[in-house]
């Protein structure tokens, strides 16, 4: 079947708004916590009470800034503070203090990272710019709809791409790069489900290999990374059945519906995009020394991107490292054991599949298991000499998760330390040999997995002792001689 979306290339802009994880909020001193009683953290300067005066929030700035330079932007020696006007219920002050033409970052970018662990595209960060959130309509059944002004005046940065993606799917994997960069960075809490992370997407067609620009629709209303892809394929389905039957695409705002899986036309307040922004007369310009520019540049920890290269210099797989950067506790434990001389890629696997299980199973992570990973590096260690075999190793690994015994005291006491002396595993050998009378012949006939079998029924007599190459290595023979 040939979708409408052939011959047609995607283009998509994206522009993210991120809340700040500031104690207070952007101009008061009124907390800034998600969740409380509404109307509870209001003040007259977040009210837009007549005579009230805005003071910008030091630690605002300063993790915008953290934000910006996260994506690699260019900060100008000073940014300025603009009104942008329009009325809105949630919107008491009836205009939002943002940054027009003086944003505090531009000219950034941000790397989709690829399956091979290259960077799969580049995609360039147009600004980043410190604005105010607006409150929250809150529709309730009985009493209509009511506005919660908590979130008013909350420190918000937005962040705006160049329209550089291709697909729904490079949509959701810059907006999951976003994610993580801002966490490392610690400038929020980056959680799409308490909105602390929102996204409105841009999106246009235009025929494969034009250099023009097709008509843009900004989709808004997107409330989890699953639905900004969902949103935009249909979106692009949409606009590309248009096309195709020769109809022209409406430059309009249309609303993501989750339950229908469709987007439908906004209320046209959005299509009158007229802000009169102007200068912010109670701010003056904000001056950004280069000195506490680079002092903010050289805090930043190491991010994703810096991450996950690192991890595979060491020699983890570019899958593997990209999973231990995106989930952080399983970074952490992972980097643990490493440090306390675990081999990389075998503290990788271990951590990806037997503490992650783990941790499922059981609920319990590094807070109360302090010293897993430092267990962990020491039991790897006895599997690389071979004192071990792996499947008895697995056994111990959750034995002193539960007990907290060390793991060569707890292979001594089990007496199941690996069986590597073909003399110890030749009665075993002969017995599972005698046994399978068939597999033997099948091995004959050239079927090699019938050797695996019978190493694997050595395996299970002597209960994961025997070392399996050892085992293979005995049975080979045996069946030669025999
Ligand atoms: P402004 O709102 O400042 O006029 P634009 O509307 O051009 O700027 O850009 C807003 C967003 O739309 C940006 O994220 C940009 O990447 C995106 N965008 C611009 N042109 C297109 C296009 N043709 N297709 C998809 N996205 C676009
Ligand atoms: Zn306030
Ligand atoms: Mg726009």
């Amino acid at each position: 079947m040939t979708s409408p979306a052939q011959g047609w290339e995607v283009v998509i802009g994206l522009e993210v708004h991120v809340e700040l994880a500031t104690r207070s909020k952007m101009f008061c001193a009124c907390p800034a916590t998600f969740g409380d009683l509404p109307n509870t953290n209001v003040c007259p300067v977040c009210l837009g009470l007549p005579g009230s005066l805005p003071v910008p929030n030091r630690r605002a700035i300063e993790l915008a800034l953290r934000a910006a330079l996260a994506l690699g932007c260019r900060i100008p020696p000073a940014a300025r503070f603009d009104r942008k006007n329009y009325h809105y219920p949630d919107l008491p002050k009836g205009y939002q203090i943002s940054q027009y033409e003086e944003p505090l970052g531009i000219q950034g970018h941000l790397d989709l990272p690829g399956e091979d662990g290259e960077p799969r595209r580049r995609v360039r960060i147009r600004r980043v710019h410190l604005e105010e959130d607006t409150g929250k309509s809150v529709h309730d059944p009985e009493f209509g709809t009511l506005v919660d002004l908590n979130r008013a005046g909350v420190p918000l940065i937005e962040i705006v791409s160049e329209p550089d993606l291709r697909s729904a799917d490079e949509a959701r994997a810059y907006l999951e790069e976003l994610r993580d960069t801002m966490l490392y960075a610690g400038v929020s809490d980056v959680k799409m489900e308490e909105g602390s992370l929102r996204c409105d997407a841009n999106v246009s067609l235009r025929p494969a290999g034009s250099q023009a620009w097709g008509t843009l629709v900004e989709v808004k209303n997107m409330n989890s990374f699953r639905s900004v892809k969902l949103a935009l394929e249909y979106e692009a389905e949409r606009q590309a059945r248009l096309l195709s039957e020769g109809l022209p695409v409406r430059r309009e705002t249309r609303h993501w519906d989750e339950r229908e899986g469709v987007t439908r036309p906004g209320r046209g307040k959005e299509e009158a995009e007229d802000y009169r922004y102007f200068p912010e007369p109670d701010l003056p310009p904000l001056a950004l020394p280069a000195a506490w520019v680079e002092e903010i540049r050289t805090s930043l920890p190491e991010l994703p991107a810096a991450r996950r290269r690192r991890y595979q210099s060491l020699g983890v797989r570019p899958y593997d490292a990209r999973i231990l950067v995106a989930e952080r506790h399983l970074g952490e434990f992972f980097e643990r054991a490493v440090q306390a001389g675990a081999e990389p890629q075998a503290a990788a696997n271990w951590t990806l599949v037997e503490w992650q299980a783990y941790v499922k199973e059981t609920g319990k992570g590094l807070a109360e298991r302090p010293d897993a990973p430092e267990k962990l590096a020491k039991l790897l260690a006895l599997l690389a000499r071979g004192a071990i075999s792996g499947p008895v190793a697995k056994d111990v690994f959750r034995e002193m998760l539960e007990t907290g015994g060390d793991p060569e005291a707890i292979v001594a006491a089990s007496g199941r330390q690996q069986i590597a002396d073909e003399k110890e595993l030749l009665a075993v050998a002969r017995e599972v040999l005698s046994a399978n009378e068939k597999a033997v012949a099948d091995y004959r006939k050239g079927k090699r997995n019938a050797l695996a079998f019978l190493v694997g029924q050595v395996m299970r007599t002597t209960r994961g002792r025997a070392n399996p190459e050892a085992a293979a290595r005995l049975l080979e023979r045996l069946i030669e001689e025999g």
